[in-house]
C-alpha cells in the first residue's frame, strides 16, 4: 500500500485545513513513521553541506517544522477535543517518538554548526524576520550546552537528566502527600456553613471510599470550600495545618529536593557562563535584567501596601463585630473574606448569566474587533471534528482572506477541560513564494443550549472567551512571513499572555457591554446597580491578592539569583526575608508552601512566576490608550496591531510596546484598573 496516497494526515500536509472528517487513529503511527524517517533523512542532507545558507539550511528546516505540525498538530488536537481509547494509544506513543526527534534535533552538532556558518556569512543579506530566527535558533541551542566541550559538556548532560528526575520527585511527593490526608465527618452538624454542591461532593467521596458520612480531602476543589464555608473553626485549622505542611516529613519531604534543584540550576547556569539561574530565565524572556524584575515587584508592592493593610484592617473588624472572631488567624482568612464579600457586594456569578446568551456574546466580541481593526468576519464551511465546532474566515477590509480560525465552545465528554488557543496553520511564505494564511483553534468548555433555550455564560467564561481570542488574533492578525518567528512562535514567555489578557479588559467596559450584553428574555442591558456592583466585586481585596502573588514572585526570583541559598541562607530564610517586606498578613510558622510550590520546582516557572504579573501590567498600560484615546478606537487599534500583534517574535516586544505607547510600561494603569489607590 501505498502510505501517503491513503493517508489523510500525510494529504493533510497539503490541503489548506486538516482533513477533520477522514482522521482516524489507525492513520497516525503509518504518517508519523513516514513523515519522521523523511525528516531523518533530510537533516542528513541539510547538514552534510560544507557552504549552507538560509534557501539551502533554514528554508528546508521550516519546511520540515511545517510537514511535522501538519501532521502531528491534528492529532494532539483531536487528543485534546474528541478523546477515544485507540486515539489516546496511537496520541502517547507519536509523543515519544516526535520528543525523540525534538531531542535529536536540539543535540545536533552539525546542525548548529551550520547555523553558525549561515550568521557569520550571510547575516548582511537577511531580513530582519529571518536574523531573528537565526538568532534565536543559535541562542537555543547555547542554552542546550552545545557551545560546551569535554567534562562541561558531559556534566551539563548529568544535571539536565538529575534536574528532570527531580521534579518530577517534587510534583510526586505533592501528590502523595495530597493524598495523604482526608477528613472523614459522621456528624452532620460539623457540616454547618457548606454549601449542598460541596456536601454532596463530600458524601460521593465517601461512599466511593466505602465510608460513612462525609469525606474531605487537600484537592482544591474539596478544600476550598471547607475554607471559605465551614463555621467550624477547628476542622478549617486541621485542614489548613494539613495543607501547608504537605511534603515536608518523611519520604515526602520536599526540603532536600529543593536545596538539591536550586543548586543544580545553580551550576547549570554557571556553567553556561551566567552569574546565575535568574539570568539563564532572562535570556529567553522580554525582562532586559534582574534588576528591572526585582524593581518592577517591588515598586508594585511598595503602591499595594496601604491598600492591603487597609483591607486587612477591614477584615479584622468584620470578623470581629459579625462573626465573633477576635483574633484573626490564617484559617479564618478565606471565611470572613468570603462573608465579607457576600456583605458587601452580594454578587453571584449566577446572576449575571442571563444577560450573556451566546450568540450575544460571540457576535458582539466579533464586532468589537471587526470595527477595531477594519477587518470581517465570516462562518464558513470546512471538515470538522465535531458539530459543535464552527469554522470562520478572517478577511481585511479590501475583502482579501488574511486568516481563519475554528470555535470550539462547549464542554462535553471526551474532551479536555479548560479553554486555549493554539495554532492550525501558520503565517508562512513559502519556498516557491505562496503566501500560507494562519489558522487558529479556539477551545473552551461552557455549557451549552438546553433545548430551546440558548446557552447562557457566566462573566468569567464571557471574559476567558475574550482571553482566548486574544491570543488568536496573536496568531491570526501576524504579518510576519517567516514560519518560526511568525504569530505566537518566538514571543517570549512573559509578552505571550498580554495579546489575551488585553482583551479581558473590553468585558468590564460598560460603552462594550452594552453593544451584546442583553437579557436573553427581555433585551434589557444589565442594570445599573449590577453592574457596579459587579465592577466593585471585582477589585475586592485587590491589594491582598497583588502582594500575595508579589510574594510568590519575589521569593521565586530572588532564590534563583541574588538570594541563591549557601550554607548560612537557607530558603525559609529567603521566604521570611520576602514576607518581612511585603506581606500583609505573615502565615504562621509552621506554614511551608514552599514544598508544595509545584510552579517552580516541577513546572516551568523557576525565575519566571514574575511573567504573571509582567504580562498583566503590560496588558492594562496597553488598554489604558484605548482609555485615553476612545474604546475600540481604529487609529489606536492600528497602531497596536502594527506594533505589537503583527510582529510575533521577530522583533524586540519592548521596543514593540514603546513604539505603541510612546514609552515604557508602567504599572499605574493595572494599579487603576485594580482600584488600588495608596492614599
Ligand atoms: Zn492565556
Amino acid at each position: 500500500m501505498n502510505v501517503k496516497k491513503d493517508n489523510p494526515l500525510l494529504l493533510s500536509i497539503d490541503a489548506p485545513l486538516p482533513l477533520f472528517d477522514k482522521i482516524t487513529a489507525n492513520d497516525v503511527l503509518p504518517a508519523l513513521d513516514h513523515i519522521l524517517q523523511k525528516q531523518r533523512e533530510s537533516l542528513q542532507t541539510l547538514t552534510a553541506q560544507e557552504k549552507p545558507n538560509w534557501q539551502t539550511l533554514i528554508e528546508p528546516l521550516e519546511a520540515m517544522d511545517e510537514e511535522l505540525s501538519r501532521v502531528w498538530g491534528p492529532v494532539s488536537h483531536l487528543n485534546a477535543v474528541c478523546d477515544s481509547d485507540d486515539l489516546r494509544k496511537v496520541y502517547q506513543e507519536g509523543v515519544q517518538k516526535t520528543s525523540a526527534w525534538f531531542t535529536e534535533l536540539a543535540q545536533n552538532e552539525a546542525l548548529y554548526a551550520g547555523l553558525k556558518y549561515v550568521e557569520s556569512h550571510q547575516s548582511d543579506l537577511l531580513n530582519h524576520e529571518q536574523k531573528a530566527l537565526l538568532k534565536q535558533s543559535i541562542r537555543d541551542f547555547k542554552l542546550s550546552g552545545a557551545e560546551l566541550t569535554g567534562d562541561a559538556k558531559k556534566r551539563f548532560k548529568e544535571i539536565r537528566l538529575r534536574l528532570s528526575e527531580l521534579s518530577t520527585s517534587f510534583e510526586q511527593h505533592v501528590l502523595d502527600a495530597t493524598r495523604a490526608f482526608t477528613l472523614s465527618i459522621h456528624n452532620e452538624d460539623d457540616l454547618a456553613g457548606l454549601p449542598d454542591s460541596a456536601r454532596e461532593a463530600a458524601a460521593q467521596r465517601a461512599k466511593e471510599a466505602n465510608q460513612e458520612g462525609w469525606l474531605f480531602t487537600l484537592d482544591i476543589p474539596s478544600y476550598l470550600p471547607m475554607m471559605q464555608y465551614s463555621e467550624k473553626s477547628e476542622l478549617r485549622e486541621k485542614m489548613y495545618r494539613a495543607y501547608c505542611t504537605r511534603a515536608t516529613s518523611e519520604d515526602l519531604d520536599n526540603s532536600p529536593v529543593i536545596d538539591e534543584l536550586l543548586a543544580l540550576r545553580q551550576e547549570i547556569a554557571a556553567l553556561l557562563g551566567f552569574e546565575h539561574y535568574g539570568d539563564y530565565s532572562i535570556a529567553t524572556k522580554m525582562a532586559s535584567s534582574s534588576t528591572e524584575i526585582t524593581t518592577f515587584l517591588r515598586e508594585l508592592a511598595a503602591k499595594s501596601r496601604s491598600m492591603a493593610k487597609r483591607e486587612v484592617d477591614e477584615l479584622r473588624s468584620f470578623a470581629k463585630e459579625h462573626l465573633g472572631i477576635d483574633d484573626l488567624q490564617a484559617w479564618d482568612v478565606p471565611f470572613a473574606s468570603e462573608k465579607l464579600r457576600m456583605h458587601t457586594y452580594a454578587i453571584s456569578q449566577e446572576e449575571l448569566k442571563p444577560y450573556f446568551p451566546e450568540a450575544n456574546v460571540v457576535s458582539g466580541m466579533f464586532a468589537l474587533v471587526e470595527k477595531m481593526y477594519g477587518i470581517n468576519i465570516r462562518q464558513a464551511d470546512a471538515p470538522v471534528w465535531h458539530e459543535h465546532a464552527k469554522y470562520f474566515e478572517v478577511s481585511d477590509s479590501a475583502n482579501k482572506k488574511i486568516a481563519a480560525f475554528y470555535l470550539d465552545p462547549y464542554a462535553r465528554a471526551h474532551k479536555r477541560g479548560g479553554a486555549w488557543m493554539d495554532d492550525c496553520v501558520v503565517r508562512w511564505q513559502k519556498p516557491n513564494g505562496d503566501l500560507q494564511l494562519p489558522v487558529a483553534y479556539l477551545v473552551c468548555n461552557f455549557d451549552a443550549p438546553i433545548a430551546d433555550k440558548p446557552a447562557l455564560w457566566t462573566h468569567n467564561e464571557v471574559m476567558t472567551l475574550f482571553h482566548e481570542f486574544g491570543h488568536g488574533l496573536h496568531h491570526m492578525l501576524t504579518e510576519v512571513n517567516v514560519r518560526g518567528v511568525s504569530g505566537i512562535n518566538g514571543v517570549p514567555w512573559d509578552a505571550v499572555e498580554l495579546p489575551s489578557q488585553f482583551m479581558e479588559n473590553f468585558c468590564w467596559e460598560r460603552e462594550v457591554l452594552d453593544l451584546f450584553a442583553k437579557h436573553y428574555e427581555t433585551d434589557a442591558a444589565i442594570p445599573d446597580d449590577l453592574f457596579k456592583r459587579m465592577t466593585a466585586a471585582k477589585n475586592f481585596q485587590a491589594g491582598m491578592q497583588m502582594l500575595r502573588q508579589i510574594e510568590f514572585s519575589l521569593f521565586d526570583f530572588l532564590l534563583h539569583s541574588e538570594c541563591q541559598p549557601n550554607s548560612n541562607t537557607s530558603v525559609q530564610d529567603v521566604l521570611d526575608m520576602v514576607r518581612e517586606e511585603v506581606t500583609v498578613l505573615i502565615p504562621p510558622t509552621f506554614n511551608k508552601f514552599q514544598n508544595s510550590f509545584s510552579h517552580i520546582f516541577a513546572g516551568g516557572y523557576a525565575a519566571g512566576y514574575y511573567s504573571y504579573k509582567w504580562a498583566e501590567v503590560l496588558s492594562a498600560d496597553a488598554y489604558a490608550a484605548f482609555e485615553e484615546e476612545g474604546i475600540a478606537n481604529a487609529a489606536t487599534a492600528s497602531r497596536f496591531r502594527q506594533n505589537i500583534l503583527a510582529i510575533g517574535g521577530s522583533k524586540d516586544i519592548m521596543d514593540g510596546f514603546v513604539a505603541f505607547r510612546g514609552r515604557k510600561p508602567n504599572v499605574d494603569a493595572l494599579l487603576k484598573h485594580s482600584g488600588i489607590t495608596s492614599a
